[in-house]
């Protein structure tokens, strides 16, 4: 047994005289593994279409990074956020979906086939593509807040916030998004801060007059997160630094950031059409990106609904779509 063997060399045997990995073609290629790329699998695989489907940087999607998801129809007794993606990568893989780990680092979509590099090696050709890569929720990116992720810190009210009922709980951001959660939180919560960097709110009129017509929501203008407090329960607290160099603390035992999301399509820029902030644009009611032949489903095209069956719909629309599309042409 050759104990010694480099790690490196590890899959060489695959590789050409280049050193890359060979490329190959497929029928349909789905990137991304959240809900809306294993629906699009499913309904893709149950059509013959042979997909192939990588998982991307974060397996499963942002769901992984829920506990308890209560609010897809079907699970009665609610189900983990892992689980539940676990259910439906079986689910894709029981009508053939041949699905892998990697991660699409390029792509060339000027002609077809189209071409998607994976790791940065190997080159899959498809003669349809489907845009499942979701959206990232921004952090603030301190220490703190990541020490007590999942235990307190969330960056989704409508997932998690049933945990925090008749407690107090913060909601950072001065957004429509900071806004919704902050109502939706209200509705659940026995007091909501929200903490804005600003003097003002940035979301539209309608949503700031519904938060300041909320009486259990408190916005703290111009109050920025210092650090999150807790224990091995979880959350307890969050120290504030005013604008004007005052400090404050309030008690508090969830943290809601929404501060935005970033739409995880920047390898696919210059050949789709996109909004100013990078979410695919989709012809209105369908899938079809500008791009014949590529489609886009979940949160890469979505930033109003953002929800794990919202993004399983318009899963099934993108392998519906992508059937009807191959259907019309010779290959
Ligand atoms: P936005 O970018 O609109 O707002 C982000 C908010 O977070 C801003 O108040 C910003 O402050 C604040 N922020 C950003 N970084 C930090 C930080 N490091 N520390 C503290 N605060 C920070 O994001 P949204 O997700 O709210 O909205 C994205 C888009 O989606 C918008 O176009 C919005 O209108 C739309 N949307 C529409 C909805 C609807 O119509 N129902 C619902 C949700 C979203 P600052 O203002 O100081 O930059």
């Amino acid at each position: 047994m050759d104990l010694f063997k480099p790690l490196e060399t590890k899959g060489e045997e695959n590789k050409d005289k280049t050193g890359k990995t060979p490329s190959e073609h497929v029928k349909v290629l789905i990137i991304g593994s959240g809900p809306a790329g294993y629906t699009a699998a499913i309904y893709a695989a149950r059509a013959n279409l042979s997909p192939v489907l990588y998982e991307g940087i974060q397996p499963g999607g942002q769901l992984t990074t829920t506990t308890e998801v209560d609010n897809f129809p079907g699970y009665p007794e609610g189900v983990s956020g892992p689980a539940m993606m676990e259910d439906l990568k079986k689910q894709s893989e029981r009508f053939g979906t041949d699905v892998r780990f990697g991660i699409a680092t390029a792509a060339d979509l000027s002609k077809q086939p189209y071409a998607v590099t994976i790791d940065d090696d190997k080159v899959i050709t498809a003669d349809a593509l489907i845009i499942a890569t979701g959206a990232t929720a921004k952090y603030l990116g301190l220490e703190s807040e990541e020490k007590f992720k999942g235990q307190g810190v969330s960056a989704c009210a409508t997932c998690d916030g049933f945990f925090y009922k008749g407690q107090d709980v913060a909601v950072v951001g001065g957004g429509d998004t900071a806004c919704e959660e902050a109502t939706y939180l209200a509705g659940i919560c026995n007091k909501v801060y929200m903490i804005v960097r600003k003097p003002y709110l940035r979301a539209s009129k309608a949503m700031q007059d519904r938060v300041m017509a909320t009486k259990n929501i408190e916005v703290l203008f111009e109050h920025n997160t210092k650090e999150i407090i807790g224990d091995s329960n979880g959350v307890t607290g969050v120290k504030l630094a005013k604008t004007n160099g005052d400090e404050a603390q309030i008690s508090i035992t969830g943290f809601f950031v929404a501060i935005g999301h970033k739409p995880n399509s920047d390898i696919f820029k210059g050949f789709i059409d996109m909004d100013e902030t990078g979410y695919i644009l989709t012809q209105p009611g369908t899938s079809k990106t500008n791009v014949p032949g590529v489609f886009a489903c979940g949160d890469v095209q979505d930033k109003h609904y953002r929800q794990a069956i919202t993004a399983a719909g318009s899963g099934c629309m993108a392998a519906l779509d992508a059937e009807r599309y191959l259907g019309t042409r010779i290959f």
